[in-house]
C-alpha cells in the first residue's frame, strides 16, 4: 500500500503512554475489588490503549472524516439506489419503544411494533401487487433464498419432483446462481438479446419440464425495462414453472410496474436498496419477500396475524405445517423495517411513483451528459441507472474503466459500480437516484467528461491514480488473498503500552 497522504495516523496503541488518561470511574467503593471473587478478577491488567480524552475523541473524528460519505458528497454507485436516507427515519427508528423492546418480549407487550409490522406487510403488498409478504429475510439475497425454498416446497407438494433448473440471465446479480446452487437447484444461464434484454429464443429454448423457476431482474442490472415480459411470463407458466423477480431495481418502477399483476409468483424487496436505511458498511439490511396466492401456504414461519378483535400476535410453532419454516432469528432486521415504515407513510401513493419518476429523469440527464464522453452501449431510455463503457477509450489510450475510477476520487467523487454487470466490457453502473439537483448531476458529470480528456492527453496521470487520497492505489489481488484485518501488538523495543 501507497501511503501518499499525512491524513493516515498511528493506531490509539502506538499513541498509547503508560499512566496517561487515568481513572475515569468517579468514587469507587472503596471495597469494589473485594466485591469481585477472587476467581473472576484479572490477574494482569488488559491491554487496553492508555490516552486521554481529546486524543481519543480526534482519532476517531480525524478517522471518520477519511470516509466518504452521502452527507458529504454525491454517490454514483449503480445497483445499490439507497443512499441519501431521509434523517426523519433515523429519528423513527431510534424510538425507544422500537430500538428498546426486547426481542423475546410477549406479543401482548409487543403491540405496537407488531402493528407496524403487519400494517409494512400491506403496503409493500399494495405496491407489489402482490397478496402478501413475509419481512423475515435479512438481505435480498436471504430473500432469494427464501422464494426459491419456497417454489421447491411448491413443486413437492403437487409430487412435481424432476424439476431441478433455475434460469438465470448472465446480467443477473451473482446472488441468482448462488441461490438456485444453495437450494439445490442446476443454474441454466440466459444469453442476453442486442437490446440488452432477454434473449427470447435461448429462454424459451431452455424451459421445459425440468424448469423448476426462472429469476429475472426487473428493471435488470443494465438499467433497463425487459420489454418482453408478459410474453416470457405466459411461457414460464405454460412449462409449469414459477417466475422469481429479484426486485433490487423497484425503485425505478413505484406506482408504475406491478409484478405481482405482471404474473411474477414472487419477489424480494430489498429494502435498504428501495425503502431507506443506509446502505453502507454492508448491514444490516432486509430483504421481505412477496407472494402471490400459488405461494401463499408457504411463506416462512412465524408470521404477524391480526385477530378479529384488532389485537395482533405471532405465528407459534407448527401452526402453518406448509410453511418452509424460519429463516433467522426473531421476525426480522426490525429497525430497518421501521425505516421503511416511516419512508413509505411519508411518501405515499402518489410520492412513491414521484420518486420513480424523478429517479428515472436524473438517470436519462446524467446518461445523456456521459454519453457527451464515454460509450452509452445500450443507447435507449433507461430506468433509474444505466451502464457507460470505457472500451472505447481504453483502446485508443489503454486506459481502464478502473483508472477512471481510480481518478474520480481525486476529483473529489466516489466512483460509481465498476465492471458490473459483467456482461458490459469496462462498464460502470451509474445510478444518481431521484435526490440529486442538477447543479449536482451536471458537476458529475463534468468531473467524467474532464477525465476522459485526461486519458487522452495524459493516460499516465489517470492510470496512476488517486493521487490526492490518503491511500494510493491498492495491490487487491494480495488484499484479497492475504488480508490484514487486525492490529497485532508490537514486541520489545517498539511496543509503547503495557501488554
Ligand atoms: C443488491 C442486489 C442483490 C442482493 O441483495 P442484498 O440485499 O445485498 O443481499 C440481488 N440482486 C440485485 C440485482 C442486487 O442489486
Amino acid at each position: 500500500m501507497t501511503v501518499v497522504g499525512e491524513q493516515l495516523q498511528p493506531t490509539l496503541f502506538e499513541r498509547s503512554r503508560p499512566g496517561r488518561g487515568g481513572d475515569k470511574i468517579p468514587h469507587p467503593p472503596k471495597d469494589a475489588l473485594d466485591r469481585i471473587p477472587a476467581a473472576a478478577r484479572r490477574v494482569t491488567p488488559p491491554a487496553l490503549p492508555e490516552l486521554n480524552e481529546p486524543e481519543v475523541v480526534r482519532h476517531y473524528t480525524n478517522l471518520s472524516q477519511l470516509n466518504y460519505a452521502i452527507d458529504t458528497g454525491f454517490y454514483p454507485l449503480g445497483s445499490c439506489t439507497m443512499k441519501f436516507n431521509p434523517k426523519l427515519n433515523e429519528w423513527a427508528a431510534r424510538l425507544p419503544g422500537f430500538a428498546s423492546l426486547h426481542p423475546l418480549a410477549p406479543d401482548s407487550v409487543a403491540q405496537g411494533t407488531l402493528q407496524l409490522l403487519w400494517e409494512l406487510e400491506g403496503i409493500l403488498a399494495e405496491v407489489s401487487g402482490m397478496k402478501a409478504v413475509s419481512l423475515q429475510p435479512a438481505a435480498g439475497a436471504q430473500g432469494e433464498l427464501c422464494g426459491i425454498l419456497m417454489i421447491r416446497a411448491y413443486h413437492r407438494s403437487r409430487g412435481d419432483t424432476e424439476r431441478d433448473e433455475v434460469l438465470v440471465p448472465d446480467s443477473s446479480h451473482g446472488t441468482n446462481p448462488a441461490t438456485a446452487s444453495m437450494a439445490g437447484f442446476k443454474t441454466i444461464t440466459i444469453p442476453s438479446a442486442a437490446d440488452g434484454g432477454v434473449d427470447v429464443e435461448a429462454f424459451e429454448a431452455a424451459l421445459g419440464p425440468r424448469t423448476a423457476a426462472v429469476m429475472i431482474t426487473n428493471p435488470s442490472t443494465l438499467g433497463l425495462f425487459e420489454q418482453r415480459i408478459g410474453h416470457l411470463l405466459e411461457h414460464v407458466h405454460a412449462a409449469g414453472a414459477l417466475a422469481y423477480m429479484d426486485g433490487a431495481n423497484l425503485n425505478a418502477i413505484l406506482g408504475r410496474f406491478k409484478p405481482g399483476e405482471a404474473g411474477f409468483d414472487v419477489m424480494h424487496f430489498n429494502v435498504h436498496k428501495t425503502f431507506s436505511t443506509p446502505h453502507g458498511g454492508g448491514g444490516p439490511g432486509a430483504g421481505p419477500v412477496g407472494v402471490g396466492e400459488t405461494l401463499l401456504p408457504f411463506l416462512p414461519s412465524p408470521r404477524v396475524l391480526r385477530a378479529d378483535d384488532g389485537t395482533f400476535r405471532l405465528e407459534v410453532v407448527g401452526e402453518r405445517p406448509t410453511s418452509i419454516g424460519r429463516l433467522r432469528s426473531f421476525v426480522g432486521n426490525t429497525g430497518v423495517l421501521v425505516r421503511a415504515y416511516a419512508y413509505l407513510r411519508a411518501h405515499g401513493g402518489t410520492g412513491l411513483k414521484q420518486v420513480s419518476d424523478d429517479a428515472v429523469l436524473a438517470a436519462n440527464y446524467l446518461r445523456k451528459r456521459v454519453g457527451e464522453a464515454y460509450d452509452i452501449p445500450f443507447d435507449r431510455a433507461c430506468k433509474h441507472e444505466f451502464v457507460a463503457s470505457a472500451a472505447g477509450i481504453k483502446k485508443r489510450t489503454g486506459v481502464r474503466t478502473l483508472d477512471i475510477a481510480k481518478r474520480l476520487i481525486d476529483h473529489g467523487y466516489h466512483p460509481p459500480t465498476i465492471y458490473f454487470p459483467l456482461t458490459v466490457e469496462e462498464g460502470m453502473l451509474i445510478e444518481p437516484t431521484e435526490t440529486e439537483s442538477v447543479e449536482t448531476l451536471d458537476a458529475f458529470a463534468d468531473a467524467l467528461i474532464a477525465i476522459a480528456a485526461e486519458c487522452e492527453s495524459d493516460p499516465e496521470l489517470v492510470k496512476s491514480a488517486p493521487h490526492d487520497a490518503p491511500v494510493g492505489r491498492l495491490d487487491e489481488a494480495t488484499a484479497a488473498r492475504q488480508p490484514n484485518l487486525r492490529w497485532r501488538p508490537m514486541a520489545g523495543a517498539e511496543m509503547p503500552c503495557p501488554d
